[in-house]
């Protein structure tokens, strides 16, 4: 596992605003993909509509902390992070493809 760089930025940091006199308390923070819409699961009523859940991935590496892939899960009224090393989102990664061929009729 990668250990953080205590002093600075990760190389794919681009939250650089909240770098502030604490480097202990800097979050790094890389490019979020684009919001997932989850067509699969049941939408909630909110007042704006019925909303699809979300899920967004970035890299991220808290303060004191090793680097991770935060995955997060969006609800209308309510959020889940997971945090996963790099080998766990690629074990995930790979285990997603693997079903969605199954799905697909391609296995
Ligand atoms: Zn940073």
């Amino acid at each position: 596992m990668k250990w953080p760089v205590m002093n600075g930025c990760e190389p794919w940091c681009t939250h650089p605003s909240v770098f502030g006199k604490d480097p202990g308390a800097h979050v790094c923070a890389g490019v979020a993909s684009e919001p997932i819409d989850l067509h699969a699961e049941p939408g909630e009523l909110d007042e704006e509509g019925v909303r699809l859940p979300r899920v967004q991935v970035m890299p991220l590496r808290r303060a004191l902390c090793a680097p991770v892939v935060s995955l997060l899960y969006r609800l209308a009224r309510a959020e889940v992070v997971v945090y996963l090393t790099a080998d766990e989102a690629r074990a995930i990664a790979g285990e997603l493809c693997r079903a969605a061929d199954v799905v697909d009729g391609h296995r």
